[in-house]
């Protein structure tokens, strides 16, 4: 095949265009293992990236689409060859390497993670980048000592899509899910993933106080800002959240009180330099504990042409669960 459909990005004279169209084989970039895509997803991320409203692409022209799931074409790599099930999450795909809104990537055979045992491509993309965040951030509580017997876990932005596949692995794990949405029409969507608890994000979102009513022992946040203020002010003592996200914005108007007073911690996740070992293991821990007819409930199919119309959708907080993107 010498062109195939991708989703290109330009830069143009104000910020950049975004449109679907055919790209040319010869112009994909270096790498050893050539996949043919046949899933990806939408993250917030990619909405970024389509709108332009944030400068995550930093090449031109791109391939808009930060993961994919697929089957190898060719490989000189000495892990992967041809017919083998490969998944890709981040790595810069999309936004330095030319990424997954397109019928073939060419990427580092070091980038990639064979499809768990049992799982479908479909399915691996329906977790997707969100969902794999969400689980690196279920590792970090754990690795941190927070167990369902610590006491309650908050998620943020629970009907998104990390906050609805944090919801859904914490519960089946065992945990009191205290779920916080703006959106409170999806309570009983939040509850059908497992939530016992659904909260209305405005009691999060005002200026924190140093320290407030101990709530929770952990928590997953996808919100940042005062939201994450908020969350480590009410954790327990020596609890943990576990901080993936800026929907509401970059800063952190906090204190160090939680950390000095109470023992909180604050752990970082970061899905896309996230080493091979710590990957392999959060897809593991995906297949086993994340309930496939949850996933299924939480999963919403749109095609190739159909993206470009969706990136507003998730920045402006539309998007329930997860979009999972039919290639081909
Ligand atoms: P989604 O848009 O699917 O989910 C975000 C959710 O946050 C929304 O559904 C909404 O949930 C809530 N939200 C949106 N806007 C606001 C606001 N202004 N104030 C409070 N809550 C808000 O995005 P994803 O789940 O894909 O990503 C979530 C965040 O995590 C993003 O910031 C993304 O960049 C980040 N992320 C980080 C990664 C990493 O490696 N660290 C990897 C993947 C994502 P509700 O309606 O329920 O309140």
């Amino acid at each position: 095949m010498a062109t195939f459909k991708a989703i290109r990005i330009d830069k143009a004279d104000k910020g950049t265009t975004a449109a679907l169209t055919q790209f040319d084989e010869a112009e994909l970039m270096d790498g050893d293992v050539t996949v043919d895509v046949e899933w990806s997803t939408l993250n917030y991320k990619d909405g970024l990236a389509l709108t332009g409203k944030a400068p995550v692409v930093r090449r031109f022209p791109m391939i808009a689409g930060i993961d994919f799931a697929g089957t190898v074409e060719r490989s000189s790599h000495p892990n992967w060859k041809a017919g083998d099930k490969v998944v890709s999450t981040g790595w810069g795909l999309g936004e330095t390497h030319l990424g997954a809104y397109a019928e073939k990537a060419r990427v580092k055979g070091d980038w990639l993670v064979r499809l768990p045992e049992g799982m479908s491509a479909r399915e691996a993309m329906a977790i997707g980048t969100a969902g794999f965040t969400a689980m690196l951030a279920v590792l970090a509580l754990e690795k941190q000592g927070v167990t369902p017997g610590s006491g309650p876990v908050v998620v943020t932005g629970a009907s998104g899509g990390v906050g609805s596949v944090a919801t859904a692995v914490l519960a089946k794990l065992g945990y009191h899910v205290i779920a916080s949405t703006g959106r409170m029409a999806e309570a009983p969507y939040l509850k059908s993933l497992g939530a016992a608890e659904v909260i209305d994000r405005n009691e999060l979102s005002g200026p924190a106080k140093p320290l407030a009513k101990e709530r929770w022992a952990g928590g997953v946040d996808s919100v940042g800002s005062t939201t994450l203020a908020n969350l480590l002010s009410m954790t327990r003592y020596g609890g943990a959240i576990a901080a993936c996200g800026l929907a509401a914005g970059m800063d952190l108007p906090t204190s160090v009180a939680p950390f000095i007073l109470r023992g909180v911690c604050l752990l970082g996740i970061d899905s896309v330099m996230c080493p091979l070992a710590p990957r392999k293991a959060a897809w593991e821990r995906l297949a086993r504990d994340l309930d496939r007819s949850k996933l299924s409930e939480i999963t919403h199919e749109i095609g190739l042409d159909q993206v470009l119309d969706n990136g507003p959708k998730i920045l402006a907080g539309q998007v329930r669960g997860r979009i999972v993107v039919k290639i081909v």
